[in-house]
């Protein structure tokens, strides 16, 4: 069973138009046990619709890089209805700390054994992430 513990909201400003970016920090409880975390950004006045975020998943080491470590980064949009959920390259993600463990491309992500929680996880997202949900509707 997934628990999400949700943080404030941080209000910044973005880095294409300055208008007001909000970046949300959510910690994941597998079994009330740390489980992952991940963050999500978006800016409300963009015409496109679009959340980008990142899922951080294993063990917090002292390591540079913990090495049982991964991170997702992913891109959440809507489709009529529907959300929709991708996986996008590493290249894309705005967070590159090391902290997060090794960051992942899609392809990568898509092979990872690890996918089936990713996706768990994002559909908790879609669901209980209020200021998402918000955010697309
Ligand atoms: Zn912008």
């Amino acid at each position: 069973m997934i628990k999400i513990e949700f943080e404030e909201p941080n209000i910044e400003t973005c880095e294409c138009c300055e208008k007001e970016s909000t970046k949300l920090t959510r910690f994941v409880y597998k079994d009330d046990d740390a489980f992952a975390i991940y963050y999500i950004k978006f800016t409300k006045d963009h015409e496109e619709k679009i959340a980008t975020g990142i899922i951080s998943i294993g063990d917090w080491g002292t390591d540079e890089e913990p090495k049982n470590r991964f991170s997702f980064p992913f891109r959440i949009w809507t489709n009529s209805e529907n959300f929709q959920v991708g996986l996008i390259d590493k290249e894309e993600s705005p967070w590159k700390q090391s902290l997060l463990g090794k960051i992942l491309d899609r392809k990568d992500a898509l092979n990872h054994p690890w996918i089936s929680e990713v996706f768990h996880i994002t559909d908790h997202i879609v669901v209980e992430d209020k200021e998402v949900v918000e955010y697309f509707t």
